[in-house]
This record gives structure tokens, C-alpha cells and sequence, in this order.
């Protein structure tokens, strides 16, 4: 019988070959508990009040090295994987609604390179491009980093589902557009939840708050 593709260990070696670290975290498992036609999920942690179901990093230190990632991964149940900020790419957290107005704007202007973007178990967006020594003065907008990575595809989030990548769905295999293009999207995107939100204020059933952006780049 053919052996089921193991997508962790394949991503958690892509990303490791494109330079970004990544921390095993805590998988999600079939809760022995659930119905024989339909399964649900939990954190292997065992416990159904966790705090941060599939998302407990393993370990201390990030793994930088393949063979690291061929022996924790190469397993039935394989780790969910954690990814952060580093000198190869630059991953912004951004909630729910500036995101989905920056997604449209960045629509709008015809891109060639499309930056990875995947909607997070708590509704925010996590957009990725390349690096920058650019600071960052967007209130909303926040550059993940090592003390707090965020759950990457092909994890399975909370849910049991797997996350993924809604642009750039082959990330990390795809270039990165410059972080400034995408920052200035953003900046943009809050005011224009600030503008409908002023709208919506003053004339209630005019103003509609963001639609769901298009499916998939690239
Ligand atoms: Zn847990």
C-alpha cells in the first residue's frame, strides 16, 4: 500500500531550505472522544481546555537543519510547524478587516509577485515578503517574531483543518515582493476600515465592511 504523503515533513524541509526556521509545535490529534462519523480534533497536549490547541512549540530552538527536521518529522503523527521572522522573510500579523482591504487594494495593482497570505485560526491574516529594515509605524500591523511564531501550512489548525496559503499557495518555493509594496497596502487598508467605519457611523445602511477577497494568486 502506498505510504500517505507526509506534508509536514515535505514543507518543514522547504521552508528549512529557504532559510526559514522552523519550530516544531504540538500536532492535532482524533480526539478518542468523538463519533465514529465524524472526527474532531484536539491538541495532543490532552487537554480539551488548551490554551493554544497545535500550536505549543516542541522545542527550544528552532530547527535549521534538514536532517533535524527528516528525523522529528519522519513520523505517523508528525509535528505542526511554527514559523517567525528572519533574514529571509519578513511575516506580518494583521487583523481581520485592514487585511482584507489591503488584500483588494494589492488586487488592484496588477502584482507579479503575489505575497503569501493565509487567514489565521483567530481571523486575522498573517502576510509574508521579503525582509526589511523598514520600521514600522502601522498600529494594527505587527512583525512576528522568534518569541511568539505563528502556525504555519500544511499545519492543522484548531479545527483539525490544515491551514494554507490563499496566495502564493506554493510558498516557500515562490519569491517574495518587497515588504514596502505591501506595507503601503496595509497602510491603506486601516484607512479604509477607518473611512467605512465613519461611514457605517454616520449612514448605517450605505456602508458594507470588506467582502472575502479572491481565492488564490499564482
Ligand atoms: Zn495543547
Amino acid at each position: 500500500m502506498a505510504r500517505k504523503e507526509n506534508k509536514l515533513l515535505r514543507a518543514t524541509r522547504a521552508y528549512i531550505e529557504r532559510g526559514i526556521a522552523v519550530t516544531p509545535a504540538s500536532p492535532m490529534v482524533p480526539d478518542p472522544a468523538g463519533t465514529s462519523w465524524r472526527t474532531t480534533w484536539m491538541c495532543s497536549c490532552g487537554d480539551r481546555y488548551c490554551a493554544t490547541p497545535g500550536a505549543h512549540p516542541l522545542a527550544t530552538e528552532p530547527l535549521t537543519h534538514v536532517t533535524q527536521a527528516s528525523t522529528l518529522y519522519d513520523v505517523p503523527t508528525p509535528p505542526n510547524l511554527l514559523i517567525a521572522s528572519g533574514p529571509e522573510v519578513a511575516i506580518w500579523r494583521v487583523p481581520l478587516a485592514p487585511g482584507s482591504y489591503a488584500m483588494r487594494r494589492l488586487e488592484q495593482q496588477r502584482l507579479t509577485i503575489w505575497p503569501p497570505v493565509m487567514r489565521l485560526p483567530d481571523h486575522g491574516w498573517i502576510f509574508c515578503t521579503a525582509p526589511t529594515k523598514q520600521r514600522v509605524g502601522l498600529a494594527d500591523v505587527e512583525l512576528v517574531s522568534d518569541d511568539a511564531p505563528v502556525l504555519a501550512p500544511p499545519s492543522r489548525g484548531p479545527n483539525g483543518r490544515r491551514l494554507r496559503w490563499l496566495w502564493s499557495p506554493r510558498f516557500p518555493a515562490v519569491p517574495l515582493p518587497e515588504a514596502e509594496q505591501v506595507l503601503a497596502a496595509l497602510a491603506i487598508g486601516s484607512m479604509d476600515e477607518l473611512r467605512v467605519a465613519g461611514a457605517a457611523d454616520e449612514h448605517p445602511d450605505v456602508a458594507s465592511g470588506p467582502t472575502e477577497p479572491a481565492r488564490t494568486r499564482r
